[in-house]
This record gives structure tokens, C-alpha cells and sequence, in this order.
């Protein structure tokens, strides 16, 4: 019991989901030595949920990965697992008897009626009842704390991420872009160039003219437009892009690395989603688009500040349009306002 508290008041002190799903792994090989375990982060669209496996215990032991940076290699969608899409349909704890007698549980996390996380774990046919009831406190009290964390760290209105972990999400994405590049290095790899391929991207999204839908039709119809914006931003993007409402009618995206064409395409399809979108009582709606790629020594401001220049540049220009931060400068469409800074050398 007392190894128990101990464990629950490190879980606790932790505000970091990768340091919070890392302690509770450690309490519960710690405490019940599980046959497996395995946490999953879920992302959850209209259509489907991806489940990305961020810590656990499997044959090889404990495995803890950046829960803020879903890697594809260790997400799949929840249709492939019985046991998983019964816990999120049933939204409570479902077990299954596996065929060498043990006993597998699937708890769900709910956050705002979305699934946030789902801990699956394996016990065996002698686990003792007394440590089950301690098995299953232990669980439901880290889907509290994990549902409170997802509470501060999301938009009320959208349910996307809120500013306030914006820049958190920005300095994970940069740490591991620069260990990837690094690695890549070392590994004799081709070093990648600054010439716009497998970097991440950032773009502001504004929607135009959106004090006019304000004066229109009320303070509220402007917030239902907030929210099914929000909604199609979600649908346009894959569930690795990162995804904030930053201000009012103002919202982020930073995309995983890809080439410049690929991401041009990317923001294109949402701009033209929200294009085609009738908003009930509103009608159509467009968006604005700056973005520029992030570069290794970039602060969250330095790479803002170029998305909002390229933002600038389209809502000067028509507006219903996306702009490349780049594309511009190299075109002599924009003289960069921000100050320019080189790339840092590693070596
Ligand atoms: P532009 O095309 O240049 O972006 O014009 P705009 O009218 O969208 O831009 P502006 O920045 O002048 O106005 C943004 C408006 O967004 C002003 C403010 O009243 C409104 N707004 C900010 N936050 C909220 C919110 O949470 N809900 C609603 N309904 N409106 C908001
Ligand atoms: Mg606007
Ligand atoms: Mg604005």
C-alpha cells in the first residue's frame, strides 16, 4: 500500500503526458508486473480513431515514447482491436479471457465525449483479487489526472489544443527534429538540405472577414462558426499534424515533415473544405493561409512571425488563398520584416 502512494504522489507531480504515462508504466511493473501493458494516446476524427501505442511493457520490457509526437510505425486504427473498439463504443472498462487462462483489460479515458486514451492491460489467471481492486484504482486514478491535464491543455470551444501548449508541442517537435537530423548525420545518411524537403511546416490560419459574421448574426453564431471550423481543420489534416486554436478566429497548424509541393496541396484542400462548407445560418466562409517551414534554430516566435508576414501577404492580396512565407521571398513578392537567421551548423 505504501509503495502504492508513493507511486501515485510521482505520477502526480508530473505535468508532461510522456512523464506521466513513464510513471505510471514504472508503478505498475513496480507493483503488479503485469504479463503486458501498453498505454495509447487515441486521436479521434468524425471517421475514424487512431491509437498510438506511447508506453507500456511488452517482451522486450518498458517502453516509453514522446506521447505529443505520435510516431505512424506505433499507430493503427482502433478497428484492428476487438477489446479496444468495445472499450471506446461502451466508454467503461471491458475485459476478455485469453486463450492460456490470463485476463486482458481495456480501460477508456474520456475527455469532452472524445476518447483521449485507452490502457490495456494483461493480468494473469492467479493475479490476486486484493491487488485487482488496487489494479483498478491505480488505473482510474491516472485516467483522472490524464483527463485533467487534456482539460488545461485544450480549447474549451474547438477541442483543439489551446495556446497555452503551443509552444510546449513547438519545442517537442524542434528537440526531435534536431535528434532526427542529428542521427541522420551520424547514421552517414545524405545530409538533408535547406531547400524546403522533410522539414516541418507551420501555418497561421485566419478566417476573413470574420468580425462581419460577428456584427451579422451575433457573438454565438460566430462561436458555432469557431467550432465547425475547428471540426473541418481536424478532418483536412492527418491526426500527427498538431492542430491550435491560438486566438479568436485565428488557429495553427504544424505538419510533419514533408516537401513544399506536398504541403501547398495539404493547406489548398483545407482552404477549399472550408470554401465549400456551407455554415448553417452564416453561408460560406473562407480562410486565409501564411506558412513557412521551421528551421532548427527557430524560437515559436521567429517561425509565427514568418507564417503571419506570408498570412499578411494573402489577406492584402484577396484573401481565400494559402501563402508560402519562402515562395514569396524567393519570388521577390515579400521582403522579410523578421529578422533573418541562418541555420545552425551542428557540425
Ligand atoms: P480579416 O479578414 O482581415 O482577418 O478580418 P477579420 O474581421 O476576420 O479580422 P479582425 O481581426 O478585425 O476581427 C476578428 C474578430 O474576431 C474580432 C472579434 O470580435 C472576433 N472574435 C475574437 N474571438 C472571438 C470568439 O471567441 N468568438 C467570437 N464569436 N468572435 C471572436
Ligand atoms: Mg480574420
Ligand atoms: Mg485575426
Amino acid at each position: 500500500m505504501l509503495k502504492l502512494i508513493d507511486h501515485i504522489v510521482r505520477i502526480s507531480a508530473r505535468r508532461d503526458r510522456t512523464e506521466i504515462n513513464t510513471a505510471l508504466v514504472e508503478a505498475m511493473a513496480d507493483i503488479f508486473a503485469p504479463a503486458s501493458l501498453c498505454v495509447y494516446r487515441c486521436f479521434s476524427s468524425a471517421s475514424t480513431t487512431i491509437v498510438f501505442a506511447c508506453a507500456g511493457i511488452d517482451h522486450d520490457g518498458v517502453f516509453s515514447r514522446n506521447a505529443y509526437l505520435p510516431e505512424r510505425r506505433f499507430s493503427w486504427p482502433i478497428t484492428q482491436d476487438k477489446l479496444l473498439r468495445q472499450a471506446k463504443k461502451t466508454g467503461s472498462v471491458v475485459t476478455e479471457k485469453l486463450s492460456n487462462g490470463s485476463q486482458r483489460l481495456a480501460f477508456p479515458v474520456n475527455a469532452a465525449n472524445q476518447l483521449i486514451y485507452l490502457v490495456d492491460v494483461v493480468i494473469s489467471e492467479n493475479f490476486p483479487p486484493e491487488k485487482r481492486v488496487l489494479l483498478m484504482g491505480l488505473i482510474e486514478y491516472f485516467t483522472h489526472h490524464i483527463a485533467l491535464l487534456d482539460y488545461g491543455e485544450t480549447d474549451t470551444l474547438t477541442g483543439l489544443a489551446n495556446r497555452k501548449t503551443f509552444d510546449k508541442h513547438l519545442f517537442e517537435v524542434m528537440g526531435k527534429a534536431a535528434n532526427d537530423e542529428l542521427s541522420s548525420m551520424v547514421s552517414g545518411q545524405q545530409r538533408r538540405k535547406a531547400n524546403g524537403n522533410d522539414r516541418h511546416w507551420l501555418a497561421v490560419c485566419d478566417i476573413d472577414h470574420f468580425k462581419h459574421i460577428n456584427d451579422n448574426h451575433g457573438h454565438l453564431i460566430g462561436d458555432e462558426v469557431l467550432v465547425m471550423f475547428g471540426r473541418l481543420m481536424r478532418e483536412s489534416f492527418r491526426y500527427d499534424d498538431q492542430l491550435f486554436r491560438f486566438g479568436g478566429e485565428e488557429f495553427v497548424a504544424v505538419l510533419q515533415p514533408a516537401k513544399q509541393t506536398n504541403v501547398h496541396a495539404v493547406f489548398e484542400r483545407f482552404r477549399t473544405a472550408v470554401e465549400a462548407h456551407v455554415f448553417s445560418r452564416v453561408g460560406h466562409v473562407t480562410v486565409s493561409i501564411g506558412y513557412s517551414q521551421l528551421l532548427l534554430n527557430d524560437t515559436p516566435a521567429d517561425v509565427i512571425d514568418r507564417a503571419d508576414e506570408a498570412l499578411y501577404y494573402a489577406k492584402q492580396h484577396g484573401r481565400n488563398q494559402s501563402a508560402c512565407f519562402e515562395t514569396l521571398v524567393n519570388t521577390g513578392k515579400l521582403r522579410p520584416q523578421s529578422s533573418e537567421k541562418g541555420e545552425i551548423e551542428l557540425f
